[in-house]
């Protein structure tokens, strides 16, 4: 299905994602890396030694979710934009999204944006609470998104909601 579509399958997710424990505590990097491809800029952008060494540089990323602080750096150095962080303990019945974003214009803060999920159906609405901008060509844009609590494991994509171009085309 990845090979075709694009989308991982549910088996694939279930490898990368934290377990409910580690979830409940705070914000973690969620990898959805499934190819295996040269590639390990997460690896040296991971203060935390979250992103456990190479052995081959085509390995796919471990991650020690313990080990996670849900920092983003990853996210920012990730030329594949495979990395995702999710919050889920950001504030009742809401979580926090940091994901990379490489089109023009960026949101602002406080902007509204759709939420589209792994297929690029909308799922959902959603609101900037920061953009962080990576520097000139050395690093992506990170988005972080309020969502509905029950969204974030779905919610892969965003486009700012009204008036924004191409919004709604893939909902
Ligand atoms: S979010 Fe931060 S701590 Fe977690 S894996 Fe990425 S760089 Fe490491
Ligand atoms: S930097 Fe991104 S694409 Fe490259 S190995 Fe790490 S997660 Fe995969």
């Amino acid at each position: 299905m990845l090979e075709r579509t694009g989308v991982p399958t549910p088996e694939q997710l279930a490898l990368c994602l934290p377990g409910p424990e580690r979830a409940r505590r705070g914000a973690v990097a969620v990898f959805e890396c499934f190819e295996k491809i040269p590639c390990d800029p997460c690896y040296e952008a991971c203060s935390q030694g979250a992103v456990l060494p190479f052995t081959d540089i085509n390995d796919l990323p471990q991650v020690d979710h313990d080990r996670c602080n849900g920092c983003g750096n990853c996210v920012q150095h990730c030329p594949g934009l495979a990395i995702f962080v999710v919050d889920c303990t950001w504030a009742p019945g809401k979580a926090l999204l940091k994901l990379p974003y490489e089109l023009l214009p960026l949101p602002e803060a406080g902007e509204a944006l759709s939420c589209y999920d792994r297929e690029g159906k909308r799922v959902g609405e959603g609101t900037t609470v920061r953009v962080v901008r990576g520097r000139p060509f050395l690093g992506t844009p990170v988005v972080w998104v309020e969502l509905e609590l029950d969204r974030c494991g779905q919610v892969r994509h965003v486009r700012p909601r009204e008036g924004g171009a191409g919004d709604g085309a893939a909902g």
